[in-house]
């Protein structure tokens, strides 16, 4: 996986690139599609939802450029592989995920690998973790149709974010954002296909 998707179509940041080769993919797929933990695409999660593809993982972490120092907010914690690999290269992960069931085996299953710099919470991501900002980086691995405002709020001065935005079911922008003197400069970096972003109470009731 590494050398073949990873190494071999650009990706050059050291700290993704070991971070890769640490977390084991295969604990975070279902039990049923183990042996295809470490193929060249996204994986179903259940409720509909995926792990992404490795290469867009080691992307946008790359594209991030993490220092070990630095908190990350992620939306959209899903699985939990996304987290692990932050939390190998930064400080503090603080992840949210909408969908309970979702959320708590994450959290079960990153404290059982023993990450205790990753902290989960059951909520709307659309609103970040307030109590928590601000953050040196800001992934999203769900689409909204808009960058939402309170993420922006929430980055630090030289913050940076990567998030696909798109209308629902059409195209989508991986748009890479820097937050520089109250100034917002924005980069489409690809085109991407990510689940959307939902809202409301629906999801978050057990
Ligand atoms: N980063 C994940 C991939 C998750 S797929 C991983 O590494 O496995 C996207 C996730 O975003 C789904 O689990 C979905 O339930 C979640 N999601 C969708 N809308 C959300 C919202 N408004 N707030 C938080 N999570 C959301």
């Amino acid at each position: 996986m590494i050398t073949n998707q990873i190494v071999a179509r650009g990706i050059k940041d050291i700290q993704v690139i070991e971070a890769m080769r640490k977390v084991p993919r295969h604990f975070f797929v279902p039990e049923n599609r183990r042996e295809s933990a470490y193929d060249d695409r996204p994986l179903p999660i259940g409720e509909g939802q995926t792990i992404s593809q490795p290469y867009i993982v080691a992307f946008m972490t790359e594209a991030l450029d993490l220092s070990p120092e630095d908190r990350v907010l992620e939306i959209g914690a899903g699985s939990g592989y996304q987290a692990a690999i932050l939390a190998e290269i930064v400080r503090e992960v603080y992840t949210i995920e909408i969908r309970p069931k979702l959320g708590g085996t994450a959290q079960e299953r990153l404290e059982e690998m023993g990450y205790k710099n990753i902290f989960v919470k059951i909520g709307d991501g659309y609103k970040g973790w307030p109590e928590k900002a601000p953050f040196h980086a800001v992934i999203v691995t769900c689409a909204p149709e808009k960058i939402p405002r309170p993420l922006i709020d929430q980055l630090t001065d030289g913050g940076r974010m990567i998030i696909p935005v798109g209308e629902k079911r059409g195209i989508q922008m991986l748009v890479l954002l820097r937050k520089e003197k109250g100034m917002i400069i924005k980069k489409a970096v690809m085109d991407v296909l990510f689940v959307p972003m939902v809202k409301g109470e629906k999801f978050m009731v057990r």
